[in-house]
């Protein structure tokens, strides 16, 4: 990758983007479209169809209509495997123009977003084709004149609900499982980064996927995304996304066909700063990469900085030089380490944080500000606010921006009891040489995920979910399979 090609993709109009229903390129029912506004420079992309329930009852119906007649479900799991496998093939040949396209809509910087994205999202799909003929079903340790089977099927028509922080890596994460399993899938990408995993769907259908077993709606989420939680044919639905919509989508499906919910919500993830620390400059570093890269719009983000009292004041120091060195713009260059924020209602509602956080006694100590604002783009100056109590407003709710708060402790017994103090238990991360600390705290910190001595970058080998108001069930890994399938018991006297 270099800055000239990525200028030749960045150079493209981007054509207009319909629904894919049945493999084909849909309008929606009345024609209507949304802009897509590029948080680069506040500019119109292009636009997307803006669905409404009838597009989504349509895809519905399409991706029953192909589980139903097995087309996907009931071919052998070496020709599921080898069209997934091509699909992964697909994204990783056409990731830089994936990447661009992407960064144009979201606003994530294109060294992450390349990373994240296309590259994680190929890994992850042919992760999950390389597992699908390797989950058996099971024998009953049942008594000799019986024979109990344990059969595991895929559960019929998933819907997915994406947000728009990494399109590629959080689709990949429930599509790969899904089909690995047999299912067929309707997706609703979010308003303000639909482009890249339409351009992906796409992808599926040139590697061979069969038309109607990975149907793609977009639109607005009150619209489309309501009636795929209302639905009764929609078997089990993933969300990645806010909490209030994750509420709703379980009042959907109580008000509907009761079906399983699986949801991966915000977080407010503490990163704890011993004094033993094994390399302070190095846990500063991570520390500031891990809530400002993608302009802290990261689920795991570390947005809760717990610092020894004796260390306080040279750590944070140091975070903030860390700071200072990431360079703030346009996300489409190279040397630029955090890009923009992805709406102008994002940036607006990371400055309102910003003031309560003022308003209740914190000190920004950096940033806080909007900057660029004469490119027309969304951009936010890295953000620390010391002196944050642990109940303030900016310790307790998810701002996904980049807004670090800072809070100092002075025992290990004070960092749990504020780490827990929150709704939520997405990540988490200690720093200590001290090994009988970094497993108390690895039990101690309710968390899906616990950091030590870094943060961040688990791979598609560990499973991430949160516990909590941070969501149920789990993304990556093989234990990502249990959401796709159902368990069916074959009692056979003999
Ligand atoms: P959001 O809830 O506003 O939107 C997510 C998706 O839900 C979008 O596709 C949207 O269109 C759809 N949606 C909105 N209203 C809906 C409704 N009434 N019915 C059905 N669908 C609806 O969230 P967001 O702002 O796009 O994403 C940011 C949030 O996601 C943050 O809170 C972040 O922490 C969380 N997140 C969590 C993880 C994780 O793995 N736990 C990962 C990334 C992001």
């Amino acid at each position: 990758m270099d800055q000239t090609q990525i200028e030749a993709l960045r150079a493209q109009a981007v054509t207009p983007f319909t629904h894919i229903i049945d493999g084909k390129q849909v309008a929606a029912s009345d024609g209507a479209t949304l802009d897509v506004i590029s948080p680069i420079d506040g500019s119109v992309l292009t636009t997307i169809a803006k669905g409404t329930v009838s597009d989504m009852e349509r895809a519905i119906a399409s991706a029953r209509a192909s589980f139903e007649d097995q087309r996907w479900a009931g071919q052998p799991p070496a020709a599921r495997k080898k069209v997934l496998l091509k699909w992964a093939d697909l994204i990783e040949a056409n990731a830089l123009e994936l990447a661009v396209l992407g960064v144009r809509d979201n606003g994530t910087e294109i060294g992450m977003a390349m990373k994240a994205e296309p590259g994680s999202a190929a890994g992850t799909i042919r992760y999950y084709a390389e597992a699908l003929d390797k989950i058996y079903g099971e024998i009953a340790p049942t008594s000799h004149d019986v024979l109990g089977m344990i059969h595991k099927e895929p559960v019929g028509v998933v819907g997915a609900i994406i947000p728009w922080n990494f399109p590629l890596m959080i689709g990949a994460w429930k599509l790969g499982p899904a089909l690995a399993m047999g299912n067929s899938v309707v997706l609703k990408p979010a308003e303000t980064a639909s482009l890249s995993l339409m351009r992906m769907v796409q992808l599926a259908h040139d590697a061979g996927l069969p038309e109607g077993v990975l149907n793609a709606v977009t639109g607005e989420g009150a619209v489309v995304g309501e009636a795929m939680g209302l639905s009764m044919d929609v078997d089990v639905l993933v969300f990645t996304g806010s909490g209030g919509t994750g509420r709703r989508l379980m009042e959907y499906s109580a008000r509907s066909n009761m079906k399983r919910v699986y949801l991966e919500l915000g977080g407010k993830s503490p990163n704890i700063i011993f004094a033993d620390a094994p390399n302070l400059d190095e846990a500063a570093k991570v520390a500031a990469g891990g809530i400002f890269r993608n302009s802290g719009q990261v689920c795991v983000a570390g947005s809760r900085l717990l610092v020894e009292a004796s260390i306080h004041d040279e750590f944070v120091s140091a975070v903030a030089k860390a700071a200072a060195g990431m360079r703030v713009g346009d996300p489409l260059k190279l040397n630029t380490a955090i890009g923009a924020v992805n709406s102008e209602t994002q940036l607006l509602q990371n400055l309102g944080f910003v003031k309560i956080a003022q308003d209740e006694g914190g000190e920004i100590m950096a940033g806080g500000t909007r900057i660029l604002e004469e490119t027309g783009g969304y951009y936010m100056a890295p953000t620390i606010v010391t002196g944050v109590a642990p109940e303030s407003t900016i310790s307790q709710k998810e701002v996904f921006g980049p807004v670090l708060g800072v809070t100092s402790f002075e025992t290990e017994e004070e960092a749990i009891r504020i780490a827990n103090s929150t709704v939520y238990g997405l990540a988490g991360a200690a720093w200590t040489s001290n090994l009988s600390r970094a497993h108390r705290m690895v039990r101690a910190i309710r968390t899906g995920v616990m950091h030590i001595n870094t943060y961040g970058g688990a791979d598609g080998t560990v499973p991430l979910g949160g516990v909590g108001q941070s969501g149920n069930g789990s993304d990556k890994s093989l234990h990502a399979i249990e959401k796709y399938i159902n368990l069916k018991t074959a009692w056979i006297k003999l």
